[in-house]
């Protein structure tokens, strides 16, 4: 037997309601707030991902699928959505359409690390793209259709901010923390060692115990922070408060990747027990001048759905099941035409329906019709059918009744 690789799960056909659950609700969320659609290769060339999500990020460094394809190109897949999206953006010129454009995906990212629970080597995620738009409007309205989705599937995490600052404002913190990193940098681990030198900032997302210490003194980022960055912030606050969106400032949140400018967040279990972020996301303006396009500001997150599953199931949450099936043949005759022709009838009338592919007897595929859930079944027995009628069986009351094979369909259809 082959075995699936390492880190990776299968979506199997008895759990496809949830993800069907999760992904429509993703889609009326979208449909309110007018965003589309977009699909991208689940492979890009590496130099995307390098330049985009930066060359000091433990993805890029560690955790990338890398390998030459047939034609000696480096190609990487995807390790998160952001990057392919704003490719496409560019690429597509859609810097010359009416501002914003707004856009979201499903899409699976590949991330090579040590597999543990809801971390996969593969996994899914729904991302939303804000394109053109700065200020506290868009930042909130991101975080509008995040927490709207959440409230949709009958969550309500909380939102921890941290406002990064603009470029300046970074240049100053960076400069405060190795001047206070840089004596005590013997005492920390080697990932922050090297930090110190490609990303300092990355220093304050280490989980290291003795690192933790650390960081606990160091500048706050609020301390480095322009009239500018500081009101935008502000107003955003006072803006998430008439919302009642449900909000916590932590001031060591940075986010593993190198993109984000300003605003960043994430979402997290509201009564703390779960230990990691359900999503996140941020700003991000200056991604798509790094990536050879007009300069274009843009919001948005991620969330992955494999632990948001994972998650709901924790809280006992249910799941709406796909639409039950209508209904089950259940036939006392063999007549492949016959059996056929009446299903063929049913689906060409919007009426699902299953009839018996495997030579079960009369009594199992009643026993069947059960199991699968259809709500009614009709019995197609040789004395009725001379007669052109069916017996129509309702699997919940359990009321029989003769109906008109031309009748059939308005019958089922009635319930
Ligand atoms: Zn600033
Ligand atoms: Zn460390």
């Amino acid at each position: 037997m082959i075995n699936i690789p390492k880190g990776t799960k299968d979506m199997l056909p008895n759990e496809s309601y949830k993800w069907n659950y999760i992904k429509n609700k993703a889609r009326e969320i979208a449909r309110k707030y007018n965003i589309k659609e977009i699909s991208t290769p689940v492979f890009e060339h590496t130099e995307l991902f390098v330049r985009g999500v930066g060359n000091s990020s433990d993805i890029v460094n560690k955790e990338m699928y890398t390998f030459l394809d047939k034609g000696e190109r480096s190609i990487t897949l995807k390790p998160e959505g952001t990057a392919g999206a704003v490719r496409s953006f560019i690429e597509n010129s859609m810097f010359n359409e009416p501002m914003p454009i707004k856009m979201f995906y499903f899409t699976p990212c590949y991330r090579y690390e040590k597999p543990q629970a809801g971390r996969l080597r593969e996994h899914h995620q729904f991302g939303v793209e804000l394109f053109g738009a700065t200020g506290t409007r868009a930042d909130a309205e991101i975080l509008m259709i995040a927490t709207d989705f959440y409230k949709s599937l009958g969550l309500t995490p909380k939102v921890v901010l941290n406002n990064l600052g603009c470029v300046e404002c970074r240049k100053n913190y960076v400069q405060k923390l190795k001047e206070y990193f840089s004596p005590q940098i013997n005492e920390m681990c080697e990932d922050c060692k090297n930090r110190l030198k490609t990303n300092p900032l990355r220093i304050l997302d280490c989980k290291v115990e003795d690192c933790k210490k650390i960081i606990n003194g160091a500048p706050k980022i609020s301390t480095c922070l322009c009239d500018d960055c500081k009101n935008n912030f502000n107003n955003l606050l006072s803006v998430l408060n008439s919302l009642k969106i449900n909000y916590e400032i932590n001031e060591t949140l940075v986010r593993g990747l190198d993109y984000y400018t300003n605003l960043v967040f994430e979402f997290w279990d509201d009564d703390g027990i779960n230990k990691a972020a359900l999503g996140g996301g941020g700003r991000y303006d200056n991604l798509v001048e790094e990536l050879g396009g007009k300069s274009t500001p843009v919001v948005g997150f991620g969330i992955g759905l494999e632990r948001l599953i994972m998650y709901m199931e924790s809280k006992n949450i249910v799941f709406e099941q796909d639409k039950r099936l209508d209904c089950y043949i259940v036939s006392m005759i063999d007549d492949d035409v016959m059996i056929l022709n009446i299903a063929k009838n049913l689906r060409d009338n919007g009426i699902s329906c299953e009839t018996d592919l495997v030579n079960r007897s009369v009594k199992s595929q009643f026993k069947y019709a059960n199991k699968i859930n259809a709500k009614f079944t009709i019995i197609l027995g040789e004395d009725e059918l001379k007669n052109n009628s069916v017996k129509l069986k309702n699997m919940d009351s359990g009321e029989e009744i003769f109906v008109n094979l031309e009748d059939l369909v308005n019958k089922i259809k009635e319930n």
